[in-house]
């Protein structure tokens, strides 16, 4: 998709620095981050959320991702939360699939942070 953020900055266009990356996704910093630690995992291929027909082997890359990013920024033992937010009642703002990686300090018991 020519106009949309995330494929930019998933294939390059938008030169970013990548905490993670296989063919199949990247893992970059949020811009904006809601917590110490804040990582975005973003598939290549665009997809507008988790439920658009995203290949099995995309959402494996996905898990990788999490995995080896998690390790990278010490907070695999401690703890994190992973959300993908899904239309504009979920907060969905960018609409290429992207799944959020938070941890770093307590983020509450509750589903829904306050
Ligand atoms: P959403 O609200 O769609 O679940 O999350 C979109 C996230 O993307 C937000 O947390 C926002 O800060 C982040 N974001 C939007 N544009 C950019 C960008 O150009 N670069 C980075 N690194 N993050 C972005
Ligand atoms: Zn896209």
């Amino acid at each position: 998709m020519s106009d949309c953020i995330f494929c930019k900055i998933a294939n390059g266009e938008i030169p970013s620095e990548f905490l993670y990356e296989d063919e199949r996704v990247v893992a970059f910093r949020d811009l904006n981050p809601q917590a110490p630690v804040h990582v975005l995992v973003v598939p290549k291929d665009h997809h507008e959320n988790f439920v658009d027909d995203v290949p099995a082997e995309t959402l494996a890359s996905m898990e990788r991702a999490v995995a080896a990013v998690t390790r990278e920024t010490g907070i695999a033992e401690t703890g994190f939360r992973c959300i993908m937010n899904t239309g504009a009642a979920a907060g969905q703002t960018v609409m290429h699939l992207h799944m959020h990686v938070l941890g770093g300090a307590p983020l509450g018991e509750g589903l829904i942070p306050s």
